[in-house]
């Protein structure tokens, strides 16, 4: 009961596990699914991982850039205000300030171009102007090359005040091979009497040393451009060349009839479109941009940062190449790859192992269940086995009892065939005694003592043998008490004989008995005469009507059977043999069936020889019947019943 009651639970268990994990435990058993799973795993692991990567690089590279960035800024800033201080030192020159009261001396202008240009040289500048209020040039380190002047500017300068300009200039003045123009920067000092500006003091640096050093500088950071970018979105100075006086933005023909009216930039400038396409902001000051035409990762993607150089009107730009960050971003997805391989590969050996522990579970309770049954099955089959014993045990005994009971049933019949006999052999000496007792009475009126003392022997005789009869028919009559002893097998015949004695003597039966007195053996002496009291009715029966009667009881020492064990004991044959009319063949199988008898009814029951040959079965032996071998001269086959005995060791 406890063993089924364990074996629900765990079968209990067992289906609240599963309905835990059923929604993705039976799907992870099917190899389909397995693999699929597996597969997203990795694919998930690599895209999760290379947008990490990618982002935690783009941001480290913002900030590096970033750094750099300013640095470029200041770059610019010092290398400006290192010429900031010239025009306006150069504007309280005495030359400077007497030519702008005479602006048509020309002796003062050339005198003030000569001082311009010594000045000009040792500052390290490349032009130096001075114009009068009109905006001509009235004195030039230089004369002959006044470019990159645009009107507008000095027109802007002499009204606002405005104090530097970039420029611009053709190729040939100072350029670097291949660029389509350079960029210098101006710096203006209106020079100014009474309130009134008398005229502008321009001096104008070249920016191209600085340029080649961004240059140098972009291709040492692998690959990072720098652009300036003017307030009009026109790149002024860059570290590509190809990208110098392009716009940003959309370039139309009215656009760039604009820009080239302001005639601040070159004739041969293309002020072409520069398309940088915003692609995603990887972080506040960090846009990642497409830029068509460079080489490099992911179809030119550049990491594009800026920062404005407010005074001078422009902006700053860095784009750097983001290829190591790519690179570390491919990296980092095959290690995702290989972590969604991992866990995918565990999950599925977490989901075999739930499964094998599940079969393991659903096996030991398949087992369990199949081991109660058997115990079941074991304690019904015991308690029927036992209750059949019982029942067994019940009937042998009642069968013992009935057997007991047949036997002592079949011994009063006997007694009762022979009770006619037996009174007549107790009738007989009674009668005799009587007539004794009456004739010794009379001897002794005579005083015949002698005569007296002589009936007196008789009829003690007589008693003694009525005694003798009585006994034996008490010994036979008793209930015998299983129990089996070294008896003498002489003793029994001369018992039997005692009670059939009459019968015997009355019928004319000569009776032969050659048992050897010592012969002992080992049975029950109760049954034993039973036995033999059948054996000699049935024979004196069958020889009522035979001429000759004549019964034999004999003994045949048995040889030991072959491969016998020397110790077992000896056995001896008691023959019965008569002289009567035998019994056919056919009927000869059927002595020993219950009920069967040839007697007349009231005579015979047919259970003598059945009786008889259950005793002798309970004494180890076999009651077996034949014809005489030996067939007498009358004719008369006769029949021999003989059954085997253990010989008891001799006393
Ligand atoms: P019952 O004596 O009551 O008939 P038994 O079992 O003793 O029962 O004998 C069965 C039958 O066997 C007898 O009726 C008789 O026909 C036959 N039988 C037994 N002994 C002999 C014998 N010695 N000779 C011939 N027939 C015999």
């Amino acid at each position: 009961m406890l063993g089924k009651l364990r074996a629900l639970m765990v079968h209990a268990l067992i289906l609240r596990a599963r309905h835990r994990l059923l929604p993705w435990a039976g799907v992870l058993t099917r190899p389909g699914w397995v693999v699929t799973f597996t597969v997203a795993l990795v694919i998930l692991g690599m895209v999760v991982a290379h947008r990490t990567s990618s982002r935690a690089g783009l941001q480290q590279l913002a900030a590096v850039a970033g750094e750099r960035l300013e640095l470029y800024a200041s770059n610019l800033e010092a290398e400006l205000a290192r010429h900031a201080y010239l025009p306006s030192l150069m504007a309280l020159d005495d030359d400077v300030q007497a030519l702008l009261k005479q602006p048509h001396d020309e002796a003062l202008r050339q005198r003030t171009s000569l001082r311009l240009a010594k000045v000009n040289v040792r500052a390290g500048a490349i032009l130096m102007l001075v114009t009068d209020k009109s905006g001509q040039v009235i004195a030039s380190s230089q004369p002959s090359r006044h470019d990159g002047l645009p009107p507008e500017r000095l027109a802007s300068a002499l009204q606002d005040g405005a104090t530097s300009f970039f420029a611009t200039h053709s190729v040939g003045l100072g350029a670097a091979p291949g660029m389509s123009g350079s960029t210098d920067h101006v710096f203006v000092q209106p020079v100014q009497r009474d309130g009134q500006v008398q005229g502008l003091m321009l001096v104008k640096i070249s920016l191209a040393p600085l340029e080649a050093t961004w240059m140098d500088l972009g291709v040492r950071s692998h690959g990072e451009k720098l652009l300036v970018v003017d307030e009009l979105d026109v790149v002024i100075m860059s570290s590509v060349p190809e990208w110098k006086f392009r716009a940003l933005g959309e370039v139309s023909d009215a656009r760039r009839t604009m820009l080239m009216n302001t005639g601040r930039y070159p004739a041969e400038a293309p002020l072409s479109t520069l398309t940088l396409k915003d692609e995603e902001r990887v972080a506040p000051d960090a846009v990642l941009m497409r830029v068509p035409g460079v080489a490099g990762s992911r179809s030119g993607l550049r990491l594009a940062q800026e920062r404005a150089v407010v005074p001078l009107g422009v902006r700053l730009m860095t784009l750097s190449d983001p290829a190591d960050v790519w690179r570390n971003a491919r990296t980092a997805a095959w290690g995702g790859g290989a972590v969604g391989a991992a866990l995918g590969l565990l999950a599925l050996y977490l989901s075999f192992r739930r499964r094998a522990v599940l079969q393991l579970f659903e096996a030991r309770n398949q087992l369990q269940l199949a081991h109660d049954e058997l115990e079941r099955q074991v304690y019904e089959r015991t308690r029927e086995l036992r209750r059949t014993n019982v029942e067994l045990k019940h009937q042998i005994a009642q069968r013992l009892q009935t057997e007991d009971e047949l036997i002592q049933a079949g011994k009063l019949a006997v007694l009762g065939q022979m009770s006619a006999g037996i009174s007549h052999e107790i009738n007989q000496p009674l009668t005799a005694l009587r007539a004794l007792s009456r004739n010794t009475q009379l001897l002794l009126g005579q005083g015949r003592t002698n005569t007296v003392a002589e009936n007196l022997k008789l009829i003690d005789d007589m008693v003694e043998r009525m005694a003798s009869i009585t006994r034996q028919l008490k010994t036979f009559a008793r209930k015998a008490e299983s129990g089996h002893a070294a008896i003498s097998l002489l003793g029994a015949v001369r018992n039997t004989t005692l009670l059939l004695e009459h019968r015997l003597r009355s019928e004319g039966v000569s009776l032969n008995v050659a048992v050897p007195e010592s012969l002992r053996v080992h049975c029950d002496a109760n049954r034993l005469e039973q036995v033999l009291v059948n054996l000699f009715t049935n024979a004196l029966d069958a020889m009522s009507d035979a001429p000759r009667k004549v019964l034999d009881v004999c003994t045949v020492a048995l040889p030991q059977a072959r491969g016998a064990d020397r110790a077992s004991p000896q056995r001896v044959l008691v023959q019965v043999r008569d002289s009567g009319p035998g019994m056919p063949q056919a009927l000869r199988a059927r002595l020993f069936e219950p009920f069967f008898t040839t007697k007349p009814a009231g005579q015979g029951l047919g259970l003598g020889l059945v009786i008889s040959s259950k005793i002798i079965h309970e004494f180890g032996g076999t009651l077996k019947a034949h014809a005489r071998d030996d067939v007498a001269d009358d004719g008369q086959p006769g029949m021999v019943f003989e059954f085997d005995l253990e010989v008891a060791a001799d006393v």
